[in-house]
């Protein structure tokens, strides 16, 4: 049984949104996953501007070296912007398959009390 986070009045199971106060519903177990992922989130976000600001960095020193530092400062840039970039979205990748096997958990809960 599903109830309204706001008005607390018990609801059908399907129902999308409540119909006294115009709340829209949320699975549960959905909104939970999607708190718990939100400092993760913010995290992924936060390696992204890290990635930029590494690879800034290179160039604005790259431009003041000489020769064959210049191509080091770049190169070691670009490296940094890479891994921090696919840490980020790695970080993703574990979310969606965690999302993936509680959606799967919840498919089998509903399929299972049907019959
Ligand atoms: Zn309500």
């Amino acid at each position: 049984m599903k109830t309204c986070e706001r008005c607390f009045v018990d609801l059908e199971e399907t129902c999308t949104q409540c119909p006294c106060c115009g709340e829209p519903i949320i699975d549960p177990e959905v909104a939970a996953v999607n708190r718990k992922h939100q400092s993760i989130r913010i995290l992924s976000t936060i390696l992204k501007i890290f990635a930029v600001i590494v690879l800034l960095g290179s160039i604005y020193y790259a431009i003041g070296s000489k020769g064959i530092q210049t191509l080091y400062m770049v190169g070691g840039g670009i490296f940094g912007l890479v891994l921090l970039w696919t840490l980020a979205e790695m970080e993703k990748v574990f979310i969606d398959t965690e999302e993936n096997t509680h959606y799967i958990l919840a498919a089998k809960k509903k399929g299972s009390t049907k019959g």
